[in-house]
């Protein structure tokens, strides 16, 4: 495996890859979910990259770029057990050298809502990295995970807006046995509230089981997500819960192909995201339902669904 520090020898290098060439960006500190990305994309490329970049850009003020965890070591050792060819590894300066004054803003919805709303500026520090790597690497086949399902739509709204020459896969997330998504973030955790998180996905599922009621609205959903989720006892405060059109991020009132529930939580200082399909194709069969984890008995006091503080709701 080779591991690249600047953007010259990254294209150099890149050049003498087998084609197709797939890529996944990411910010280091990798768990399995980064590690099915791969898994994809060797499935479908000849060879594969990786980025690994804590990109400032993406980060608000008073979020945890300071201390979001890196150990490039391990993520190198990871990366090339898991068969990747190549890995760029840049510094900030290399990325954002001085004079840089380049925004890429994707706008509507998509960018405005949910996580928009939450973390002002994100979108378009994710969106100007991610069209810097795709610039970089020039990849056949772009794969970013399903988890960060907002993002995910906006560099696919991106890419095609801009004509760039790249096919974007969404990947399914990884999760731990017992239903929490796999993120980085998740190390932040102390063992009580990592004790409370499975409890997101369970109202997921409680949402996605409510989806395929005959009949069945967002509000619906939403109502039985809500009604399953952990109390504030828990520790848990809600930030938005909601339907929305997974290409566009337009809530939705009635569910149809594309409908998708999202959620953002914060327990303690840690802030969560997770997301599962509640499309009804529109064939009008419902799809199966996600696999319901080990542990899906409810194991915290539900909170009432007007206790929610949703900004969507
Ligand atoms: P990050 O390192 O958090 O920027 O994530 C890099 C890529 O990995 C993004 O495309 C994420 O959506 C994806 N990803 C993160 N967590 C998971 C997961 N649990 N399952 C699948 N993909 C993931």
């Amino acid at each position: 495996m080779i591991v690249v520090r600047t953007v010259a020898e990254a294209r150099a290098a890149l050049d003498a890859l087998p084609r197709p060439l797939g890529f996944t960006p990411t910010m280091g500190a990798l768990h399995a979910g980064h590690l099915g990305l791969v898994e994809a994309a060797r499935s479908r490329c000849a060879s594969v990259a990786a980025s690994i970049f804590v990109n400032p850009a993406q980060f608000g003020r008073g979020e945890d770029f300071r201390r979001y965890p890196r150990d490039e070591a391990r993520d190198l050792r990871l990366l090339e057990e898991a068969g990747v060819a190549l890995v760029f590894a840049p510094a900030a300066a290399e990325m954002y050298p001085d004079g840089f004054a380049t925004a890429v803003h994707v706008g509507g919805p998509l960018t405005e809502s949910l996580e928009g709303v939450s973390r002002p500026g994100h979108f378009d520090g994710v969106t100007v990295i991610v069209i810097k790597l795709l610039g970089v690497a020039r990849p056949d086949v772009l794969f970013l995970g399903e988890k960060d399902a907002q993002q995910l739509a906006v560099i696919r709204r991106c890419v095609r807006d801009l004509d760039l020459p790249v096919e974007v896969v969404g990947v399914p997330t990884r999760r731990e046995p017992d239903g929490l998504a796999m993120s980085s973030r998740n190390a932040y955790l102390t063992a009580g509230q990592r004790a409370v998180a499975p409890g997101l996905y369970r109202a997921l599922l409680a949402g996605a089981e409510a989806a395929r009621r005959p009949g069945a609205a967002a509000a619906d959903v939403v109502a039985a997500a809500a009604d399953a989720l952990p109390s504030l006892a828990a520790g848990l405060e809600l930030d938005y819960l909601a339907v929305v059109d997974e290409a566009t991020f337009v809530p939705e009132t009635g569910l149809g192909p594309r409908s998708r529930l999202v959620l953002a939580a914060r327990l303690g200082g840690t802030r969560l995201i997770d997301t599962v399909s509640v499309a009804v194709p529109s064939n009008g069969h419902p799809r199966p339902t996600p696999t319901t984890p080990a542990t899906s008995s409810r194991a915290y006091p539900v909170q009432d669904a007007t206790g929610m503080e949703g900004r969507t709701q």
